[in-house]
């Protein structure tokens, strides 16, 4: 499957050896062509040192068709991309206008002068394009070496991905015509883990080929994709509909939308709107479902309430029965749904409270340990969850199992 186009990344910069940052552009990169119907078939990390840049470029030359360089093209002196690019392939540098042009408007905008090292910003190897950056100041670059390509682009991730989308992808389709997205479906789960979802295929006698099926679980959500040639359109749907089938209100959505997203959609739907109480999740729900545009028409608001006199303050859980039930308990967690329901004036009360750890668990209530309730003017239900992991990986489990509890009873007043 177009496997004869090999796309390569060489990232650039300390931060991302020495455990400070992530390397996010290999992830974005990645995605981005593996939609398209490319793929990437390597990546390379190097520090901020020319001759690993030149190496590590020089390799992957040899090896790809196109290669991505990314950081390393702004003012200061451990940027050293340009100086790599240029002593290995034997070019100058030279100023673009186009570029120091942009750099004198961008800089008199912020009110600074075009100093030496930011006009270094403007340097271009001989001979290649300059791509202009609307997120930023340096330019990226494109330079052509007869069947090969390398692509320049800077290292901020608003940049790297405003050069990647307004000229790598762009030249990618001229210039591969018939390189075509896959046939792809991708489900997300939630509630279902990752071997009984393997197991129910197979208890029903499923079977993808010729596609490719894969699954990748994190906490709370299990990923389910087919994936096929681009003119396996037909079948693939077949297939998919069988998964369909077999996993039905277990699948919150087809594509990549996060489950907070889906929730806001149906509340959005229904006309109905929702509160949150946050104990262990600590108002991990509430940014989830704030992140999502328009969350204002739907999400009126929360409490993270961990001190119990604040159970009791703001959410109208007796102390009583916190002093009998604990904390973190079914009853607890029904009365901050209840509770905060009514303070906030929502039609769902969503509300979860447990033990996230490391400290903290006891024989009876071990760590892990979650209740989770959501409430509506008629009923409150709530479930008991025993999650394992880290004090984040708990916390995840618990904002996923929470949002899908008021995904599902949405979906079962909408049918
Ligand atoms: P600047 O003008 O900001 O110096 P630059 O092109 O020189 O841009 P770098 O100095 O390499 O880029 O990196 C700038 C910022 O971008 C840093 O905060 C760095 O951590 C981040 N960054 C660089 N490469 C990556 C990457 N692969 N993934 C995520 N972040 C990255
Ligand atoms: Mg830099």
């Amino acid at each position: 499957m177009n496997s004869e186009i090999s796309i390569e990344l060489v990232s650039t910069g300390a931060e991302l050896l020495n455990g400070r940052s992530v390397n996010t552009h290999a992830r974005l990169l990645g995605g981005r062509l593996e939609d398209l119907g490319f793929r990437l078939t390597r990546e390379t990390t190097v520090g901020d040192v020319e001759a690993d840049i030149a190496d590590a470029v020089r390799a992957a030359l040899e090896r790809a068709r196109v290669v991505a360089v990314s950081g390393g093209l702004g003012p200061t002196c451990d940027d050293v991309t340009r100086e790599a690019l240029g002593g290995l392939l034997g070019r100058r540098l030279i100023s673009d206008a186009a570029s120091l042009e942009a750099l004198r408007a961008r800089y008199a905008r912020l009110g600074r002068a075009l100093t030496e090292s930011r006009r270094r910003q403007a340097l271009v190897l001989e001979g290649a394009v300059a791509l202009p950056n609307r997120a930023g100041a340096a330019p990226g670059q494109r330079i052509e070496l007869g069947e090969r390509v390398i692509f320049v682009l800077p290292g901020p991730p608003a940049e790297f991905s405003a050069i990647l989308e307004d000229h790598v992808i762009p030249w990618l389709r001229a210039h591969f015509p018939d390189v075509r997205p896959p046939a792809r479906v991708i489900f997300q789960l939630c509630g279902i883990a990752e071997s009984d979802a393997v197991e129910r295929l197979a208890a029903a006698g499923f079977d993808p080929a010729p596609f490719e099926l894969a699954y990748c679980a994190s906490p709370g959500n299990l990923e389910i994709r087919l994936r096929g040639a681009p003119d396996q359109a037909a079948a693939l749907a077949e297939k998919a509909n069988m998964v369909r089938a077999l996993f039905a209100e277990d699948i919150y959505t087809e594509g990549r939308e996060d489950l907070a997203a889906v929730v806001g959609r149906a509340l959005q739907a229904a006309g109905a709107t929702v509160a949150v109480a946050e104990s262990c999740t600590g108002g991990g729900i509430g940014r989830r479902l704030t992140a999502i545009p328009g969350s204002s028409a739907w999400f009126r608001g929360g409490v993270i309430a961990y001190a119990n006199a604040l159970k009791t303050a703001l959410l109208d859980v007796p102390s009583d029965t916190l002093a009998r039930e604990g904390a973190v308990s079914e009853e607890v967690a029904r009365r901050m749904a209840i509770g905060v329901r009514a303070r906030c004036g929502a039609d769902y009360g969503l509300a979860v409270t447990g033990i996230a750890g490391p400290d903290g668990g006891t024989q009876e209530k071990p760590v892990g340990l979650v209740f989770i309730a959501c409430a509506d003017a008629s009923a409150c239900e709530v479930r008991r969850r025993q999650f394992m992991g880290d004090r984040e990986t708990v916390r995840r489990w618990t904002e996923q199992h929470a949002l899908d509890l008021l995904r599902r009873r949405l979906r079962r007043l909408s049918s």
